[in-house]
């Protein structure tokens, strides 16, 4: 994996969705063919012996690497949600967002207390939503959780990782300080 080209590939948006925030576009790599296998076979290589069972992707964008883990990893895939998505019966956590508030959830037979699980999202901020997905992956009964993100942002006000602590085995492929 060359970090530099992912980095060039990288779309900053300045001010959005408010002003104050810089915005990391991961669709200008999603869809360059190079930089998304350089992604899935970087982050494969990662899990590949870690027994993962389950992925799990956060809405949305933690769904595109995170499919293509689970294809890999010979694991299931599971949608972590925005409420009101989700068809059948769910379980929901609540949590601070770096811009705003959230919820998300989960169906209620997405995962068995043996599942050793991978929480995939493109980008570790304040760690709100990864925490919240932890929440709800732990609230199973499973111990053994891993994360993945392609970004993660540092800076004064920014940490996810000290915020998550040890709940989860962390790990990400680009960190950006600012
Ligand atoms: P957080 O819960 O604060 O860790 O924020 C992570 C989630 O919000 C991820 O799902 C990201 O897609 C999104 N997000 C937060 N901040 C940014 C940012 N500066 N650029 C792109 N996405 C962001």
């Amino acid at each position: 994996m060359d970090k530099n080209f992912l980095l060039l590939n990288l779309r900053n948006i300045p001010d959005f969705p408010k002003p104050g925030i810089q915005f990391k576009d991961v669709s200008t790599l999603f869809k360059n063919a190079e930089c998304l296998r350089q992604i899935a076979d970087e982050t494969t290589e990662r899990y590949r012996n870690k027994g993962i069972t389950k992925v799990v992707g956060i809405e949305s964008r933690g769904f595109v690497l995170g499919s293509i883990l689970a294809d890999r990893l010979n694991a299931g895939f599971v949608m972590c949600r925005k409420p009101g998505k989700l068809p059948a019966e769910t379980r929901q956590y609540a949590f601070a967002k770096e811009y705003g508030t959230d919820t998300i959830e989960i169906h209620t037979d997405a995962l068995n207390a043996d599942d050793v699980v991978l929480i995939q999202d493109d980008l570790l901020a304040t760690g709100g939503s990864a925490m919240a997905a932890i929440e709800l992956v732990r609230s199973f009964g499973i111990n053994k959780i891993f994360c993945n993100f392609i970004i993660e942002l540092r800076c004064e006000g920014l940490k996810g990782r000290e915020f998550i602590g040890n709940r989860a085995d962390i790990d990400s492929l680009l960190t950006i300080e600012e």
